[in-house]
């Protein structure tokens, strides 16, 4: 296919943004400001839909998670060069120079964008001068069975977030992870009363069990069988020998995976931890793609750190585009 193939109607653009959530909204907000063509391909399936309120976002605490993206969606659309698809998108594959240039594209970068519908939206195809990948991360719980229905009311997996209501109550931090100790040290600020099931796994080491017992804190070792409860109510954990303990909600951490597989074959720099690694103005190891929120290190944080994150990475990358224009090279000082 050339770049003169291109879906009928959908004019050549300078941002496709993958992901319509807090990082990806807010940079798509930023670009249409800058009367840039932008395009938020969106899946609508964010991490925190298991969750009915969000909190600390700075005039929205206690806002449900999907009434914010409603509102940023609906902002970013009254702008006349906003393009909104619900799609989930399956391809980015760079354009040759000489098709980029063929398209519009003054620098030679350039990509073709591939979104299959969800939910009766058409598919889409866009040819984009760059593209943010703002597409969050995907989690994986600990293998209980009852873990999920009590994800997001009982048990969350941002201390930040959540901790607050949690304060004094008996808490369980359910996590298989080397990062498990320094996730019990910030919980201890909202409950003395806190055991750490390690689920089996030995990624607490014995000096940080010694200081964490100093505190208070106890570390399980043994195997989790599953989460138990009354109707909607955590009461307790239940190991693997039959013995239950009482707790009332918690915090998970999960394993998060960066859900890039649109890139197919192109490699792209990742950390120990599989995030999607940027350098300082958010720009991927493959020139022209861009990333924020979430899936950047050093992981999940919070709502108003993504959105605040897209807002910055939109700024470089106008300024990108700016001087690809111009044909004075990416460097902005
Ligand atoms: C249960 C839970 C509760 C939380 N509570 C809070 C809270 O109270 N306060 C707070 O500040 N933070 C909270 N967070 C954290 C917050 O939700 C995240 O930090 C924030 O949403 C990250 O924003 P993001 O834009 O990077 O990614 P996300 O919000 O995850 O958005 C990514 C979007 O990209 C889409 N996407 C992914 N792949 C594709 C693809 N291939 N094509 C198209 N679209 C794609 C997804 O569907 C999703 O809509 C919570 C998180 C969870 C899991």
């Amino acid at each position: 296919m050339t770049a003169s193939d291109r879906t009928e109607g959908e004019a050549p653009i300078g941002v496709a943004i993958i992901g319509g959530g807090p990082a990806g909204l807010s940079a798509g907000l930023q670009l249409v400001r800058a009367n840039r063509r932008i395009a938020i391909l969106d899946s609508n399936r964010p991490r925190h839909s298991a969750t009915l309120e969000s909190h600390g976002f700075l005039t929205r605490d206690g806002a449900p998670p999907l009434e914010l993206r409603r509102l940023g969606r609906e902002e970013f659309e009254r702008y006349p060069t906003a393009r909104f698809a619900q799609v989930m998108t399956r391809e980015v594959q760079p354009l040759t120079p000489e098709e980029a240039r063929a398209t519009g594209f003054p620098d030679g970068i350039g990509f073709r964008v591939r979104g299959t519908g969800v939910r009766g939206a058409s598919d889409v195809e866009f040819l984009s001068r760059r593209v943010l990948i703002a597409a969050g991360l995907t989690e994986e719980l600990p293998a209980l069975p009852l873990i999920r229905a009590y994800y997001g009311t009982a048990l969350h997996s941002c201390v930040e977030c959540d901790g607050f209501e949690k304060t004094d109550k008996p808490l369980a931090l359910i996590g298989e992870t080397s990062d498990v100790f320094a996730r019990a040290l910030l919980i201890s600020r909202f409950s003395s009363d806190l055991i750490v099931f390690t689920n089996g796994a030995d990624t607490v080491r014995p000096d940080q069990e010694a200081q964490l017992s100093a505190v208070g804190i106890r570390v399980e070792r043994r195997a989790i069988d599953d989460i138990v409860g009354e109707k909607a109510e955590m009461t307790g954990v239940r190991l693997t020998d039959g013995t239950v303990i009482p707790r009332v909600g918690g915090f998970v951490r999960p394993r998060w995976h960066a859900p890039v597989e649109f890139l197919g074959e192109q490699a792209i720099e990742r950390d120990d931890w599989g995030l999607i690694r940027v350098d300082e103005r958010g720009e991927t190891s493959i020139r022209g793609v861009y990333a924020a929120g979430d899936i950047v290190p050093p992981g999940p944080q919070q709502l108003i750190i993504a959105a605040g994150n897209g807002a910055q990475v939109a700024a470089k990358l106008n300024m990108d585009l700016i001087r690809g224009a111009l044909g004075v090279g990416k460097i902005d000082d």
